[in-house]
């Protein structure tokens, strides 16, 4: 069987994070509902990831998949193939759990759906806080961390951090906590390089891991109208043959030599082999400098539905919409039962 060995880097609180996980978000159909379709591949992908060596999970309540993700964790626990302290599990609260209060109530549910004792890592999905109606709640994101550096003090999470913080509110935030957080996860990759907010949050000792690592380069994420590179960029075809590395191992080589954490996720076996066989090699600084000039500023996530919300944390857009039922309301996805 096919063996990967993933560096870690180290947080400031002296844990340490695999630099490569594997994201569990199987996506939504163009109605913006959830799909069963990719959970059976998901989970027989995830348990052929850990058996090869991959120990970092990057999942969420939003995503509907805890339940499986702990099925699967516990089965390969049950199995002797690893043991719970060498996994690093990463979960989300979402919009409608803001309140100092709520952080507690939905990590204890993600605990009871993905059937662990503690998370190695909780963030706090985004930094709006939206109600099941949609209401804007305005609820402040230093009070909600207030309820994550509790969850912290009662060992229900190792560490705590953050996703989709711009750079404003990570100063306002290190600068109005107790506990700083150990990780924002932000959306990275080639066309988004996110360099402001990258060295920002390296130079104040916060680890950045890169969601949606391939942006648009993947045929189930491409458009006509998105930037290159594409898998068959000439530029990036170049690179990866002379490093006999294909055009995706080298853009998240890119990110790694960046200093950022990559969640990729596929559930294609043999990319759970090629995605984390990137620590054989080492772009030189001439390639970094080329690949670092796709960086265009263009988003793959852009939620516009949320930005009259308040705390929104990207650039507006003039178009409209309402927000998708399933981004509200639970009891609609793919999981019926999942509260
Ligand atoms: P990715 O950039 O990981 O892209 C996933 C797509 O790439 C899938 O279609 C997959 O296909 C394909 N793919 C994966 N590996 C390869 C490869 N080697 N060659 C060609 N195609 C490949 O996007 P995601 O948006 O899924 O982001 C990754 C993870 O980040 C998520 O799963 C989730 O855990 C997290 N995330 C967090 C967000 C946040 O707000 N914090 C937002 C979005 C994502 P296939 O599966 O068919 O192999």
């Amino acid at each position: 069987m096919a063996r990967v060995n993933i560096p870690s880097f180290t947080l400031n609180d002296g844990t340490k994070i695999p630099a490569l996980g594997y994201g569990t978000w199987l996506g939504m159909d163009a109605k913006f509902e959830f799909s069963a379709e990719g959970m059976p591949q998901m989970m027989e992908a995830l348990s052929y990831a850990i058996d090869i060596g991959y120990r970092h999970i990057d999942t969420a309540h939003l995503y509907r998949v805890e339940p499986e993700v702990g099925k699967i964790i516990d089965k390969k626990i049950k199995d002797g193939v690893v043991k719970r302290e060498d996994l690093f599990v990463t979960t989300k609260v979402w919009h409608h759990f803001h309140r100092e209060a709520d952080v507690e109530v939905s990590v204890r549910g993600s605990l009871r759906r993905l059937n662990l004792d503690y998370v190695d890592l909780v963030l706090m999905h985004w930094p709006m806080s939206i109600s099941q109606d949609g209401v804007d709640e305005k609820i402040d994101y230093l009070e909600t961390w207030r309820g994550f550096e509790s969850v912290l003090s009662k060992g229900l999470a190792k560490s705590i951090g953050v996703s989709n913080f711009n750079v404003e509110q990570m100063k306002r935030l290190l600068a109005n906590c107790k506990v700083p957080p150990s990780t924002n996860q932000v959306e990275i990759n080639l066309n988004l390089g996110q360099k402001e907010l990258v060295d920002y949050c390296q130079a104040n000792n916060v680890v950045v891991v890169a969601y949606s690592p391939f942006g648009t380069m993947v045929p189930s994420r491409s458009a006509p109208n998105s930037p290159e590179p594409k898998l068959n960029n000439p530029t990036m075809i170049a690179i990866g043959k002379k490093y006999g590395k294909s055009v995706t191992q080298v853009t998240l080589r890119y990110l790694y030599q960046r200093g950022i954490v990559s969640i990729p996720k596929t559930v294609t076996p043999s990319r759970v082999v090629e995605n984390a066989s990137i620590f054989d090699f080492e772009l030189d600084k001439g390639d970094m400098e080329t690949i670092a000039k796709f960086d265009n500023g263009f988003r793959t996530v852009r939620p516009f539905f949320w930005q009259d919300y308040q705390n929104y944390p990207f650039e507006k857009i003039p178009d409209k919409m309402e927000i998708p039922e399933s981004l509200r309301i639970w009891k609609n996805g793919l999981n019926l039962d999942i509260d």
